[in-house]
């Protein structure tokens, strides 16, 4: 565009400026519900999310791996590890990693509602090799945000904003618009990039030296717009993975069908019931919890031989302690017999109809008062 026509378009823009490109298909969105809305969709295909859950081991076994965090473990055919600036300190888990993460700190800062309007579009200045650098950015809750900063750390946790980071910020937003004033500041946040300095900056995907254990590794911007193609590109290599070992795709998932327990999606139900008793005994108290039918499917399996053995035990007791008052009297005792007889058969369909009735009230009556 040229001059007139980028002043018409952005009247708040730097007078300095004399021509821009620009570009239709810059999008803003809300990476927290974007975040949020990933989440959700994988959780209605039946994904357990686990959060506070740190891996904090691997193991490689013969058929895949055991995951460990605290005081769980998770069995796995195929790991991805998209564990962002931990990603190196994850793979170290399993091999020596071939890649080191750089955490390169930009700073966020969010402006006050009543500036909103004063850029219409994503306001970029001319981006240099390691960054796009700091933009002016109408947000769709309406505020404008200015950032971010680029700054490479030596460690991963530092979120802090700065004084200099602010400083900085606004100098370079100021050049693009100068009405910009940081008084008009109402938040303030900062996020780690993931960065692989050594190989220029670039995303790595593949699955590592390690069978079966894949890598979304040195994710840094533009990571979340790429992230739908990440997805994509790493079930491609998930499949690959699965034709190398002789499996079906869905056959690889299955430990992730049963953990998500879907109530809304009847093939998970089967896969569930089927194969619970293949799962760990954390795993299975844990599907307890979720849903009291598998309460329901292990007391059956466990409460149902007791009671037909006590049925049948008490049937046998009835039957010998009546011999005995038969034996005690005197005479009469053969026809006293075939009424014992028909008296044991009784007791037998009693005992029967006892045992129906008292798994009737544990099974039935009981989970469907609690
Ligand atoms: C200030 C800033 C501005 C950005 N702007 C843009 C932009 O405009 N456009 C764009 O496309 N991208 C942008 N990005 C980049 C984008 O945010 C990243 O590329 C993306 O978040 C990387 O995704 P990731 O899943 O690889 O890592 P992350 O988003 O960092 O996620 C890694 C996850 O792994 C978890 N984790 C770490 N260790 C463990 C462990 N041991 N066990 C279990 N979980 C673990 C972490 O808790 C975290 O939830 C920006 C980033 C920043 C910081």
């Amino acid at each position: 565009m040229n001059e007139k026509q980028v002043h018409e378009k952005e009247p708040n823009l730097n007078e300095k400026i004399h021509a821009a490109i620009w570009c239709p298909t810059t999008s803003v969105l809300n990476p927290y519900e974007m975040t949020i809305a990933a989440a959700r969709s994988c959780a209605a295909s039946g994904v357990h999310i686990y959060t506070s859950t740190p891996v904090t081991a691997i193991q490689k076994t013969d058929d895949g791996f055991i995951v460990k965090s605290n005081d769980r473990e998770f069995k796995a055919k195929i790991v991805v590890n998209a564990a962002g600036v931990f990603a190196s300190d994850v793979s170290a888990m399993l091999y020596k990693p071939d890649f080191k993460i750089t955490a390169r700190k930009g700073e966020e800062y969010l402006l006050d509602r009543a500036k909103k309007g004063i850029v219409k579009s994503v306001i970029f200045p001319c981006p240099n090799a390691v960054t796009k650098g700091t933009l002016v950015i109408p947000t769709v809750d309406g505020t404008v945000m200015v950032g971010p900063t680029a700054e490479a750390l030596d460690n991963y946790t530092d979120k802090s904003t700065t004084t200099e980071g602010c400083a900085k910020v606004f100098s370079m937003a100021k050049e693009l618009v100068p009405s910009i004033n940081m008084f008009d500041v109402i938040s303030a946040f900062a996020g780690l990039r993931p960065a692989i300095v050594e190989n220029g900056n670039d995303f790595i995907i593949r699955e590592s030296s390690v069978e079966g254990f894949v890598e979304c590794v040195g994710i840094q911007s533009p990571g979340l717009t790429a992230s739908p193609a990440i997805g994509e590109y790493t079930v491609d290599i998930i499949k690959k993975i699965c034709e190398k070992k002789g499996m079906k795709f869905e056959d690889c998932l299955v430990d992730a069908r049963i953990y998500g327990l879907d109530s809304r999606r009847e093939e998970y139900k089967t896969v569930a019931i089927k194969d619970y008793d293949k799962l760990t005994a954390d795993i299975q108290n844990e599907i307890i919890i979720k849903d009291c039918k598998y309460y329901r499917e292990k007391l059956k399996k466990l409460i149902k031989p007791i009671l037909i053995f006590v049925g049948f035990g008490l049937s046998y007791l009835l039957y010998y302690l009546s011999l005995e008052s038969c034996n005690d009297g005197e005479g009469a005792c053969s026809t006293y017999i075939s009424w014992i007889k028909l008296k044991v058969i009784e007791e037998i369909i009693s005992c029967i109809l006892l045992t129906i009735m008292i798994q009737t009230i544990i099974f039935k009556i009981i989970p469907y008062i609690s």
